[in-house]
């Protein structure tokens, strides 16, 4: 995925009759200027659609029902320019499947002061027309982004690209298929779950393949193909004479190769936009699929290792919420502490699997030992990552619900680690080591999680509301004793929510 310009988001105006031609004249051109400047704006990533103000309840229901049943529409967004009596929009709420924002703004940035009449408060009356059906959403519960002020703010239009992507990946998750090949690191707690229920909340279809499966297309990969990838190899990463013809490791670059060929085909015959592997079963597969992996994920697939299949659909999902934009986003694991008292920071890191999108320049690819698994030394990308502001999610199955768990990192400078060949990055969690993992263990945070320099907590919330699961945010403000508190209290909201 290039672009998200194939999706579009339809513009809603809300008004009624009770004002005369003239006004709703002057309604609708208001609301085509603001589509239009959306539309051009460089913020905003999706087609903008203007649709016709609606000023009945069956106008209403309809654009509803037309908004679910048109493929590329990821959501709509309504104004409020005058005063729509809420209770029009009862049926057309109650029927509408796609997410919701509510822009709550008005066409002049201020008040004319010097000429403003009753005319003109007529016309320009979102501050209360926007209560009214405010209020209409939160008496039928329905999740939705409240987005406040100015249309032309940068800001505002900022919030409104941030929905915008997420209701895209929202819409994408809708078709997502994950393959679980060989299915879950045996014994490991965290990485199962509830496949079943994460497709009626999230739309992911995960469903488990064997490694033969993937073999066939592995063995089915020509030696001109690999001849050709190994290029690819040569031009885009730095590697030592060892890696090269005739080197000590030639083979085993050609081996790795020839997986990510072999991979890359099961994925695109099947459809597939994200997957996990486990080292555990990995068949007559040669290595543990590493720089196929990396390699996969840079151009949009979503993973997991160890059979961790609801961090590859979150990743996914992140994936698609980035489109366009720098920064990356990995697969990432917890790995070690540096506890040293003048400054702590942690290491994460896989075995192999980190993706290239988070690289600071040009990653050297090498072969090594790995210690587990029992199979051939693999290849993989080596990397640091740049210093600068990230998160971490994880998507947690309780039992009875769905957690999606963030914590706000800051990626301290790369520091030499001539000895360890995978690719890592160091962060100081916020609001500092011993708090946020704290907080990420009591919240029941996974080891695993996806690390992101481009998605912000804005992004993640919007989309745990689109879902209906709940969020935790470990940031700056971030206190043991009140997030204890805000998980118990979210214990006894969740299981009452279905009541509410
Ligand atoms: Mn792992």
């Amino acid at each position: 995925m290039k672009t998200l310009r194939e999706f579009e988001a339809w513009f809603v105006t809300g008004s009624q009759h009770l004002y005369g031609m003239e006004v709703l004249k002057k309604v609708e051109e208001h609301s085509i200027e603001i589509a239009k400047a959306f539309d051009a704006s460089s913020i905003i990533p999706v087609k903008i659609v203007f649709k016709p103000v609606v000023k009945t309840p069956e106008e209403i229901y309809q654009v509803c029902v037309a908004a679910n049943s048109t493929p590329n529409c990821i959501g709509i967004i309504t104004w409020m320019h005058t005063f729509s009596p809420a209770k029009m929009w009862i049926a057309g709420l109650k029927t509408l499947n796609k997410p919701i924002l509510h822009l709550h703004t008005q066409f002049n940035q201020d008040i004319p002061f010097s000429e403003i009449d009753m005319d003109f408060m007529n016309l320009n009356q979102s501050a209360h027309g926007g209560r009214e059906y405010g209020f209409m959403m939160t008496r039928m519960r329905l999740e939705r982004k409240v987005v406040v002020g100015h249309w032309q703010d940068k800001e505002v239009q900022k919030r409104i690209g941030v929905w915008m992507r997420v209701a895209s990946a929202w819409l994408d998750a809708q078709s997502v298929k994950i393959a679980r090949i060989g299915d879950n690191m045996r014994q490991v707690a965290v990485t199962e779950g509830d496949k079943v229920e994460a497709q009626l909340k999230f739309g992911w279809s995960v469903n488990t393949y064997g490694l033969e499966d993937v073999l066939q297309h592995v063995n089915a990969a020509t030696e001109i193909e690999i001849d050709a990838l190994v290029a690819k190899y040569e031009s885009q990463y730095q590697m030592d004479a060892s890696y090269r013809k005739g080197g000590a490791n030639f083979k085993a670059v050609r081996e790795a190769a020839r997986i990510e060929i072999g991979l890359r085909s099961f994925l695109e015959e099947g459809g597939f936009s994200g997957f996990t592997d486990t080292f555990e079963n990995l068949g007559s597969l040669i290595q543990l699929p590493g720089i196929a992996v990396q390699r996969l994920m840079k151009d949009g697939y979503g993973f997991g290792a160890e059979g961790d299949w609801k961090t590859a659909a979150m990743l996914r999902a992140m994936k698609v919420m980035a489109v366009g934009l720098p920064g990356g986003n990995s697969f990432m694991e917890d790995y070690t502490y540096h506890f040293n008292p003048t400054r702590m920071f942690e290491l994460g890191a896989h075995m192999l699997e980190i993706c290239e999108s988070i690289a600071d320049g040009k990653p050297s690819l090498e072969v090594h030992p790995l210690g587990i698994g029992g199979k051939a030394d693999p290849a993989r990308l080596c990397f640091n990552v740049a210093a600068g502001p990230a998160i971490n999610v994880s998507l947690l199955d309780m039992g009875s619900r769905f957690r999606l768990l963030v914590n706000k990192v800051d990626v301290i400078n790369p520091i030499e680690m001539p000895k360890l060949p995978v690719a890592r990055v160091l962060w100081a969690p916020q609001p500092n080591l011993k708090i946020a993992s704290a907080a990420w263990i009591y919240a029941g945070g996974a080891h695993h999680s996806c690390f992101s320099q481009n998605i912000t907590t804005e992004y993640i919330t919007d989309f745990a509301e689109m879902a209906g699961i709940e969020i935790v945010i470990i940031d700056k403000e971030t206190k043991i004793n009140e997030l204890k508190k805000e998980l118990r209290w979210n214990d006894m909201y969740y299981h009452l929510a279905k009541g509410l």
